[in-house]
């Protein structure tokens, strides 16, 4: 299928990165068309030491950054960097990731688990939160996680597109990159939790642009051997992934349509 048609588009990533490892080569596509093509980091909200926790401080280890103020400072200058590879800009909201939201989820199993139904406020939220952003315009499009890999933020930030298609809203869900190319199991598990609650998926042909979805992801310098610690060479393991979702020499990314609350199997027409 072709880029949907012409207008204004959100492109919301639950952590600074989502969008250009997932679907970088739409966005980039949509920008060079001149949509008013945005990104929208949720979880980047103001760090301070009362917030990071022993998993918190594990993670921040890992990603060789050692105080708050550092890591937000170098997250945010790597994401502005990879929108500026894709053609657009990037607006970051106050929520705190998972990891720093208090006690509720304190290990990795808990992080890729199920989300706490205390949250469900906080999609509600979310979804409002958006329609009144500044860049928001009749007819905007929302692109957000379909949630493979189950992280907490990402299935958050997804329900946030229930809401918003409740509303009336264009949405489509992107396929979450590394996760999806990992564990190619995950999206079944995940589509198979979501039933009714997306369409039938559709592809969009990035041929064009998928050297520009690659230059976006190398600029997520701190992240990059973390999310790719499975391979030596992510471009090939993006590059093959894309190629795997499109027709023969033609790679690709892949959306579903995410349906309104309540509504049936049978309007799928
Ligand atoms: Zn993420």
């Amino acid at each position: 299928m072709d880029v949907p048609k012409p207008g204004p588009a959100l492109f919301i990533q639950p952590h600074y990165d989502d969008v250009p490892l997932s679907c970088g080569g739409t966005v980039a596509l949509m920008s060079e068309r001149g949509d008013a093509a945005h990104m929208v980091t949720v979880f980047a909200g103001e760090l301070v030491d009362e917030m990071v926790g022993e998993f918190a401080a594990w993670k921040h280890s890992r990603w060789k950054v050692a105080d708050p103020e550092q890591v937000q400072r170098i997250r945010r200058a790597e994401d502005a960097a990879a929108a500026r590879a894709l053609g657009c800009d990037v607006r970051w909201l106050g929520l705190p990731d998972a990891i720093y939201r208090g006690d509720r989820y304190k290990s990795d199993s808990e992080l890729f688990g199920s989300l706490r139904g205390e949250e469900m406020d906080l999609a509600a939220h979310l979804a409002e939160e958006i329609v009144h952003l500044p860049e928001w315009r009749a007819g905007t499009r929302v692109f957000v996680p379909l949630g493979i890999g189950a992280h907490v933020d990402h299935q958050l930030v997804f329900e946030a597109g229930r809401h918003l298609a409740s509303r009336g809203v264009e949405v489509y869900a992107y396929e979450d990159c590394p996760y999806a190319i990992h564990t190619p199991a995950g999206a079944a598990a995940r589509l198979a939790a979501l039933g009714d609650a997306v369409g039938e998926p559709f592809s969009i042909a990035i041929g064009a642009t998928l050297d520009r979805r690659l230059e976006a992801i190398a600029c997520y310098t701190s992240q990059v051997p973390v999310i790719f610690r499975f391979t030596d060479d992510f471009r090939r393991a993006i590059a093959d992934f894309a190629q795997a979702r499109g027709r023969p020499g033609e790679p690709a990314e892949r959306f579903w349509p995410v349906r309104p609350r309540g509504q049936r199997h049978e309007d799928r027409a």
